[in-house]
């Protein structure tokens, strides 16, 4: 039985056992009462809302086309003798239920993809992506926020007068906030410019400048020096940072289990 099945059948099983208690507590009810079928409807309808499992409603007995010669005892034989048959046929149901015919009444790989790939905005400077896992997030109040900041080198970003690449993250741009940039793709420079005059609006950066930051950045900017310079016509002189060129790759993995997995 594939995991689809086997899950089902659990649930069905489960289910079904809560209609059987149902009715057996529904009947005891009723012992004492008149041998009413729309009574005992009603104390069934009432015990199975208990389990919350099935979703029966008063609409369902009220729809019910309840014989009139039939005694709450023999309803409850007949019921009892078809309840087996229904569950295998559920059962079954699901387990011919494959990857190749099952039809969803909602695309769940769009939902699930959707609530793991959460915020999708990235900072406007240095293009880390939202941490928040809901989109919603702004709409309850908090602004959009990254769990670390890449050094700004990486995109194109360099001193004014020296186009000396910036090794900086945003977290120590809020804290010069006059420091001079340069970039190279004019459209992302008005952008950008916009967000600066605007001080990272609708973004919470701490200002602040942790060493331990960026480790997997640091080495992608060591290991892509020449690439970064070619690219951007940037001076990428100050890369050759003694501490930067000594982190290795078991430093970046470690670093970013930190970062992204236990922070
Ligand atoms: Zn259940
Ligand atoms: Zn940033
Ligand atoms: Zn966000």
């Amino acid at each position: 039985m594939h995991i689809y099945a086997k899950i089902a059948k659990n649930e069905v099983e489960h289910t079904f056992d809560e209609i059987k208690t149902a009715m057996i507590a529904s009947t005891k009810d009723g012992m004492s009462a008149t041998d009413n079928l729309y009574d005992w409807s009603k104390s069934f309808l009432h015990h199975i809302q208990k389990f919350n499992s099935v979703p029966f409603s008063s609409r369902d007995i009220d729809d019910l086309q309840l014989p009139s010669n039939i005694y709450v005892k023999e309803l409850n034989q007949i019921l009892n003798s078809n309840l087996e048959g229904i569950k295998n046929e559920t059962i079954e149901h699901f387990k011919n239920t494959t990857v190749n015919n099952v039809k969803w009444r909602e695309d769940p790989y769009n939902k699930i993809i959707e609530c793991l790939w959460g915020c999708t905005e990235c900072c406007p400077f240095c293009h880390e992506p939202c941490q928040y896992s809901d989109k919603e997030h702004v709409i309850q109040g908090n602004i959009h926020k990254c769990i670390q900041h890449r050094p700004l080198g990486l995109y194109g970003f360099m001193n004014e007068e020296n186009n000396m690449i910036m090794l900086n993250s945003c977290n120590r741009l809020v804290r010069s906030p006059d420091e001079h940039l340069r970039h190279k793709h004019e459209y992302i420079s008005e952008k950008c410019r916009t967000y600066y005059q605007s001080l990272f609006n609708g973004w919470e950066i701490r200002p602040f400048v942790d060493g331990n930051e960026c480790q997997y950045w640091k080495y992608i900017m060591c290991r892509w020096k020449d690439q970064l310079q070619q690219f951007y016509g940037a001076n990428t002189n100050d890369i050759d940072d003694e501490e930067w060129k000594s982190i290795t790759v078991e430093d970046v993995v470690r670093s970013l289990n930190e970062i992204y997995i236990c922070s």
